[in-house]
């Protein structure tokens, strides 16, 4: 029987920085991976993904972020490649500026607080109302998914790691010296599991009912009538809440399209099995709307469309901790679309759970028992 001292459910975003992590600290490493490594059947495709500092969400964010900052740029200098750009921020939008603004004074974080007409003279590819409260924060940019994970695989294997792709994890039972797992290609055995299968989470890491939904998410990219005005150089990445509904976008970037999405937290969902990944004509109609009223020099014809995968919690908080009924198992889930830019440290704090039992980060808002007992 093979036997390892960490097998990894799952080599997405979240999978392959625990890898990575995992291998540098010579642990001998087993990833496991469904599809294809990188895929884009999960949640970690659309060659770009928004990172920044203020974090609307919760202030309790930053400081991990800061971190994933630090490590996404060591793993650069590793890969040899750039995997993260800076291009600023750009957020308004109630919920979202008053939470921005809370978390840079709550850590200190430098910003503007300007407004439409401003972002506008700065970024003319922005035709926002001129007199709408924008936060407009340096640090914010966006990270590159696929290449993020290929370079975290390189380096896990680098450093000994056994990554396998197409080969689904069917099933896994702690035994009396830690656990058993049941693949389409065979029997492993293992010290310790790191669950990490993103919107699968639900049934792949046994969890209890209710914490890890698949919803359904489109993207597009429209080809700019002036493509000068949305090189990175140009544009801010921007999470807009207007008109009663939250859009986030890109300059372009690897294909040229201004890549914008609409967060639908509450779309199609369930099993991700079951949700179509086909984009039509009706998921394209909200994001041209939007982009023909605030970036109508973005919104040239269609040049890509594509459906991807959210894994909301109930609360929209991460789910990092031990697996509440297996001591051998630690869980990584429920990173609610918002989790792609913390993958760096979050593989690290996997690490951590794993090798020492516990991290000095602050998680408590991530674990289990906030859902109850
Ligand atoms: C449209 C969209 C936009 C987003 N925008 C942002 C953004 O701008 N910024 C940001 O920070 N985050 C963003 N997110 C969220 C972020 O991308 C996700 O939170 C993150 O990618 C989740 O990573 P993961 O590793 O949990 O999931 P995944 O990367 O999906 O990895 C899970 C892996 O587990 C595998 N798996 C499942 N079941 C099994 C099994 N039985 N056996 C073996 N393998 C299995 C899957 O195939 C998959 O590869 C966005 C997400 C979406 C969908």
């Amino acid at each position: 029987m093979e036997r390892y001292d960490v097998v990894v459910v799952g080599v997405g975003g979240m999978g392959s920085a625990a890898l990575y992590h995992l291998a540098r600290r010579g642990k001998r490493v087993l990833g496991v991976e469904r599809f294809d490594i990188p895929n884009d059947m999960g949640s970690s495709h659309g060659i770009t993904r928004i990172i920044r500092l203020a974090y609307f969400e919760h202030s309790d964010y930053v400081p991990l972020l800061r971190r994933a900052y630090e490590l996404w740029r060591e793993l650069e200098r590793e890969a040899g490649e750039q995997l993260l750009h800076i291009t600023g921020i750009v957020e308004a939008g109630e919920r979202i500026y008053e939470g921005a603004l809370r978390s840079c004074s709550d850590h200190g974080l430098a910003h503007e607080t300007i407004d439409g007409r401003e972002i506008g003279r700065r970024f003319p590819g922005y035709q926002l109302p001129a007199d709408l409260p924008v936060i407009f924060q340096r640090d914010g940019g966006f990270v590159l998914p696929e290449r993020c994970i290929v370079a975290h695989v390189n380096g896990a294997i680098a450093r000994g790691a056994v990554v396998r792709a197409r080969e689904r994890v069917l099933e896994w039972n702690e035994i009396e010296n830690g656990v058993r797992v049941r693949t389409e290609r065979g029997v492993v055995e293992t010290e310790r599991l790191v669950l990490t299968a993103g919107a699968w989470s639900q049934d792949v890491a046994k969890l209890p009912a209710g914490l890890v939904r698949g919803v359904r998410q489109a993207l597009a990219w429209f080809q700019p009538k002036q493509p000068e005005l949305f090189a990175p150089e140009r544009l801010p990445v921007f999470n807009l809440a207007l008109d009663g509904e939250h859009f986030y976008g890109f300059p372009a970037f690897g294909i040229p399209g201004f890549k914008l999405g609409r967060y639908d937290h509450f779309g199609d969902g369930g099993d991700p099995d079951s949700i179509s990944r086909e984009p039509s004509m009706a998921d394209e109609v909200p994001l041209r709307t939007f982009a023909e009223r605030y970036f109508p020099e973005g919104a040239g014809p269609t040049i890509a469309l594509k459906t991807c995968v959210f894994e909301p919690s109930p609360d929209e908080h991460f789910l990092i901790d031990r697996h509440p009924d297996a001591a051998s198992a630690i869980v990584g889930a429920g990173f609610s679309g918002h989790g792609f830019k913390f993958c760096s440290v979050v593989g690290e704090i996997l690490a951590d759970l794993v090798v020492d039992g516990r991290t000095s980060y602050a998680i408590d808002l991530f674990r289990f028992d906030r859902f109850g007992p």
